[in-house]
């Protein structure tokens, strides 16, 4: 019973259509409990006969709802039939202000919060509903106090000791619900947020950031310092279609996550080092170094690194790249310095490939 109760709940969606499952399922079960309750007080037949009348509505409410799928016509109407239909009806017959109805009263009215989710209807039902409930009791009270179903003085205190408890559960409850439910929503919206945020910084297939994610790093618009010690490799794998050509282009790309794998593997990042893509088999590695020399050792280090990965898969092939090295500070701004180093790698290409040509002066 209990695992279809919560199966009900949370097959919905939003937070809304959970809330008024729970209003239909912890309404009916009050309902019946206050039925029950007068039933064991001897209130009466008229009070029997109102409360079973609450009850029975709050069931009709349950299973149009869910059964009948009316759910979305249904929340608002619920909620006028709880105030004006069933709060009303209980008051006079279950004792008014000399009971525990008062409590009913409030938990009717903090229903329409949750419920109803559009604020300016919220708003209007919740100031009609409150002026009703004002004007009902002002009545009770003042004009046809007769009309109440008077409780004696050990039922009506027998009676907020039962109300009690089971108003205050019903919107703890609703109250953890609301809470627990927003808290969710906020950890999936940050997780989200996180992945898109590495999604639009790095790209899929090599880890590496993109080429975005370089000139977010390195502005475009910045001029560089003179004792900029970082340094810029532009590489492209060597004769790649002919990879492609050969061997697949889904081995091409494994070609292409390797090579990412080797460039993560030198850069320390915590340095401010970091290597991107930079086109389709075109990469960028940014580096410091303390002078031109380190520098070309670095770079080197890469281009063999990349030369002597292993595939499994072809154990004889090995991965050439061409690059060109420069100094940032050499330069006025990330674009000349690319400029610059795509210069030097275009003189690698035409030296013979597989190496690494320095600008560094
Ligand atoms: P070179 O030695 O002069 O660089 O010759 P190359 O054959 O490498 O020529 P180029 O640098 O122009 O190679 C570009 C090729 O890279 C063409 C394109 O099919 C391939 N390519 C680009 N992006 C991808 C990718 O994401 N996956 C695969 N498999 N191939 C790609
Ligand atoms: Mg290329
Ligand atoms: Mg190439």
């Amino acid at each position: 019973m209990l695992n279809w109760l919560k199966k009900q709940v949370s097959s919905k969606k939003t937070l809304e259509e959970k809330m008024y499952v729970i209003v239909l399922i912890v309404g009916t079960f009050i309902n019946l409990l206050s039925f029950i309750i007068t039933c064991i007080e001897h209130l009466g037949a008229i009070t029997v006969c109102c409360t079973f009348l609450c009850f029975c509505t709050m069931a009709l409410f349950w299973y149009l709802s869910v059964a009948k799928g009316m759910e979305k016509q249904l929340r608002a109407p619920l909620m006028i039939v709880i105030v004006f239909g069933l709060v009303t009806i209980a008051w006079f017959c279950c004792g008014g202000v000399r009971s525990g109805m008062i409590l009913y009263a409030i938990g009717s009215l903090f229903l329409i919060v949750p419920c109803i989710r559009d604020v300016k209807r919220r708003i209007i039902l919740f100031s009609v509903c409150l002026l009703w409930l004002m004007a009902v009791v002002a009545f009770s009270v003042f004009v046809r106090p007769d009309l109440v179903i008077a409780l004696t003085y050990t039922e009506w205190y027998l009676d907020v000791i039962v109300s009690l408890p089971i108003c205050s559960v019903g919107i703890y409850l609703i109250t953890s619900l609301v809470v627990n439910e927003y808290e969710t929503e906020r950890k999936n919206k940050e997780k989200l947020l996180s992945e898109l945020e590495t999604l639009s910084k790095v790209d899929p297939l090599t880890k590496l950031y993109n080429r975005r994610e370089l000139f977010n790093r390195i502005d475009p618009e910045a001029e560089f310092e003179k004792n900029d010690d970082r340094y810029l490799l532009m590489l492209d794998i060597d004769f790649f279609k002919k990879i492609n050509d050969t061997y697949g282009h889904l081995f091409g790309d494994h070609v292409l996550s390797k090579l990412g794998v080797v460039l993560i593997q030198n850069r320390d990042e915590e340095n401010g080092e970091f290597a991107a893509r930079y086109g389709g088999e075109e990469f960028v590695v940014v580096f410091c170094c303390k002078d031109g020399k380190e520098a070309e050792d670095r770079a080197e280090k890469i281009r063999q690194g990349i030369y002597d990965a292993k595939f499994s898969e072809e154990p004889d092939l090995h991965i050439s790249v061409s690059g060109g090295l420069v100094r940032l500070c050499d330069y006025q701004n990330i674009t000349e310095a690319l400029s610059g180093a795509d210069g030097l790698l275009y003189h690698a290409k035409h030296n013979g490939k597989n190496q690494i040509i320095g600008g560094l002066q």
